[in-house]
């Protein structure tokens, strides 16, 4: 799974899956089903930290569920495997905006609505109107208030799998949309650039504070094992330096976890999702 995660670490897959369409996805899912095969739904893998023994079942990539369309009004509708950018480009076409916040989060749409990716302090499912989930073989559409969300999550059942999401969005002059984008893409050209594969920020930011500024406390900017490190530009960044596994970032992470427990008293929590065997 190296290949598809941005930390470059990670066992193989027993299967990756491509399906081209709905259809597609639905025969592929039901044929695991009855082989009784798990299945892990994934984006572009940049909030994604895999296992070295890799992933038991197979790991499925809506990369072709590629389409936006404007619904009507202010209602814009993506497929899940839409890079976040066009999202914002797509509306801006049509004179809407409130969502340019994602505009430099890396990743798909289906990867955003899981994570309720954000920044700025807004998080994407605030301006999600439904999404449409395949549940259990069944494709149905869900309002915002039938979901548990919240700060860099949304809670779905095992094997739920985001088609697509449907966003509410402001109309908004397309020049105001383009500062936007800019702003944020130098932005993030100054604070992300570290240098090494990452997967942005490895840990949420505790109520109230800044993951990063705890791991400073801590001493912990720079700690280092093996081929992973917190990285030096931005300690709520870890790092691969080149050759790490991904036991080295889980026990880098320990390590910052349990520093950070006794400086600060506080117990962060990893944002990027651990997955694959144990
Ligand atoms: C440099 C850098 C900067 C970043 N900045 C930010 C930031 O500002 N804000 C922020 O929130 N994040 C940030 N991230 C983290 C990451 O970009 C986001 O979490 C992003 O939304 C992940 O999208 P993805 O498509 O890569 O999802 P993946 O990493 O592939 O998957 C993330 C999770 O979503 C699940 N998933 C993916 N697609 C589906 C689907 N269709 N149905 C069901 N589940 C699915 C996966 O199983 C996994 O649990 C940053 C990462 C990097 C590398």
């Amino acid at each position: 799974m190296y290949l598809h995660t941005s930390l470059k670490t990670g066992g193989p897959a027993d299967l990756y899956a491509i399906p081209e369409d709905a259809e597609d996805l639905l025969y592929l899912l039901k044929e695991l089903g009855e082989r009784g095969i798990p299945w892990l739904t994934i984006g572009r893998g940049y909030n994604l930290l895999v296992r070295d023994k890799g992933i038991r079942g197979a790991v499925v990539s809506l990369e072709r569920f590629n389409s936006i369309s404007a619904i009507s009004g202010s209602l814009i509708k993506a497929e899940a495997g839409v890079e976040n950018l066009s999202v914002v480009r797509f509306a801006q076409k049509y004179g809407l905006g409130g969502i340019g916040f994602i505009s430099g989060i890396p990743g798909t749409i289906g990867g955003a609505i899981k994570m309720n990716a954000g920044a700025y302090g807004e998080g994407i499912l605030e301006r999600t109107d439904h999404l449409t989930l395949l549940r259990s073989g069944n494709i149905s559409d869900f309002r915002m208030d039938e979901l548990d969300y919240g700060y860099r999550h949304l809670r779905l059942e095992d094997g739920d799998i985001v088609l697509s999401a449907t966003f509410r969005l402001n109309e908004r002059d397309a020049s105001l949309t383009e500062e936007e984008i800019r702003k944020d893409l130098e932005l993030r050209r100054l604070k992300h650039n570290v240098g090494f594969p990452s997967a942005g920020s490895f840990f949420k930011n505790p109520a109230g504070c800044a993951a990063w500024r705890l791991i400073d406390a801590a001493g912990m900017r720079g700690a280092r094992i093996g081929g992973a490190q917190v990285s030096e530009v931005h300690s709520n960044f870890l790092v691969n330096t080149g050759s790490a596994t991904t036991d080295d970032f889980l026990a880098l992470s320990t390590k910052v976890i349990n520093a950070v427990l006794s400086t600060s008293g506080v117990t962060l929590e990893e944002e990027v999702r651990i997955v694959g065997e144990i």
